[in-house]
């Protein structure tokens, strides 16, 4: 496709988003005033689903995880737009400027829980499909917008379970969290970690008689303290880290404790692994008895799948010289005639699994504001969510035509 072609695109592309412009703020609004808790995500999946079947896609499903899909194209070959509807929970309503589940818009902005993290992106990426289906463009490869469930808890599990449970393999992950209209590249990893010592239990009028599993913990914290400096460095992200979080052992008061656990949270570079992970502490720990590993984390979904799995959460890089970042650039470019700016994520998304795990190229650009992710000025520029949906409609033509030829 000559670039003449693609400027005449991008022009069909605006008129169409400003059409739809009334459509997409009331679907953002509806989910908006749908509670949805990570877990209890069913009404708002339904609504997504209504709006899919109302913009016109080819094939509107849920997944055994409970994500809303609807599918732009008959194509083998698919893009996979990728931004959850589950929100973090309301802490103190009295702190909110708006009430949180009203989708209060003033001055073009709309406030709202999960506005920013990541409703606005869903809206964006089904309107991006929406005009797709409003002229008729067929971009060469298949689109799909997903709904994704259980992102806050759990990010990557729903998106897993898509790919591994229900045999959908997107070529491409576009992620709809905050990017403030840039493109994100990455992000660092997480897990947890557990270590345990075990001691003996004794009555506490008789000390002497037990093992104190937390006196025996107490050089472990400082052992483990102690490998910050040490830990993998990436030149992008600098250092991981890791931090002691939690301290448990038998609620017993008058008891000499018999074991003590505590859990570190590790922040990871790209190519750490669990393995890695844990040998590197088992290492550090290994004179003072105690143990470490990675737990499993216990997962539903609103349709009652059991999806438990290891609280383990890759970082991930996209080259600079990635075919989609390019396509992404060359998009935005298209689009508003300057350059993108290009960084990475402070905080981890559905990406972990799709390139951090599973290895599919995966570039973010959302509408959303990072600064106001979980805090009580939720909100979202409505004109960057119609712009956002732009970008997902024109992204398609130019990936098909740099990248898949
Ligand atoms: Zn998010």
């Amino acid at each position: 496709m000559q670039n003449l072609d693609l400027n005449e695109q991008a022009a069909r592309i605006q008129d169409a988003a400003e059409t739809l412009y009334p459509s997409m703020v009331n679907f953002l609004s509806d989910l908006i005033r749908i509670r949805t808790y990570t877990g209890e995500e069913g009404p708002a999946v339904e609504r997504t689903l209504a709006e899919l079947r109302a913009i016109g896609c080819d094939k509107v499903w849920m997944d055994s995880a409970g994500n809303a899909l609807g599918q732009v194209g008959n194509h083998k070959s698919a893009l996979l737009y990728n931004a959850h509807l589950d929100t973090n929970e309301i802490a103190d309503e009295s702190e909110w400027a708006y009430p949180p589940l009203e989708a209060v818009i003033s001055d073009g902005t709309l406030y709202g829980l999960g506005a920013s993290d990541c409703k606005a992106g869903v809206a964006a990426i089904v309107y991006g499909a929406a005009i797709l289906k409003n002229l008729k463009l067929d971009p060469g490869c298949s689109v799909i917008a997903m709904g994704a469930t259980l992102e806050e808890d759990a990010e990557g599990f729903a998106l897993r379970s898509l790919v591994e449970r229900d045999g959908l393999r997107p070529e491409a992950v576009l992620l709809a969290e905050a990017t403030d209209l840039s493109l994100r590249r990455g992000h660092r990893g997480r897990c947890e970690v557990r270590v345990r010592t075990r001691g003996k239990a004794a009555h506490a009028s008789t000390p002497h008689l037990g093992e104190n599993a937390i006196l025996k913990m107490l050089p472990v914290i400082d052992a483990v303290e102690k490998m910050n400096p040490s830990l993998p460095v990436d030149a992008t992200f600098g250092q991981g880290n890791q931090v002691v979080t939690l301290i448990v052992g038998p609620h017993t008061p008058n008891s000499v404790p018999g074991w003590c656990e505590i859990s570190l949270d590790r922040r990871l570079v790209p190519g750490e692994t669990p393995a890695s992970v844990l040998e590197g502490i088992r290492e550090v720990i290994k004179s003072y008895d105690a143990v470490a590993e990675i737990p499993i984390q216990k997962v539903r979904s609103h349709t009652g799948i059991n999806l438990d799995d290891q609280a383990f959460f890759p970082g991930w890089l996209l080259n600079t010289d990635s075919p989609l970042l390019a396509a992404g650039q060359a998009t935005f470019k298209t689009l508003w005639k300057k350059d993108a700016e290009v960084s990475v994520w402070k905080f981890s998304t559905d990406g972990t699994y799709s390139a951090g795990s599973a290895g599919i190229p995966t570039l973010g650009f959302g509408p959303q504001e990072e600064r106001f992710v979980h805090t009580p000025m939720d909100q979202v520029n409505l004109e960057k969510v119609k712009k956002a949906a732009m970008f997902y409609a024109l992204f398609p033509f130019i990936y098909s035509n740099q990248v898949r030829k």
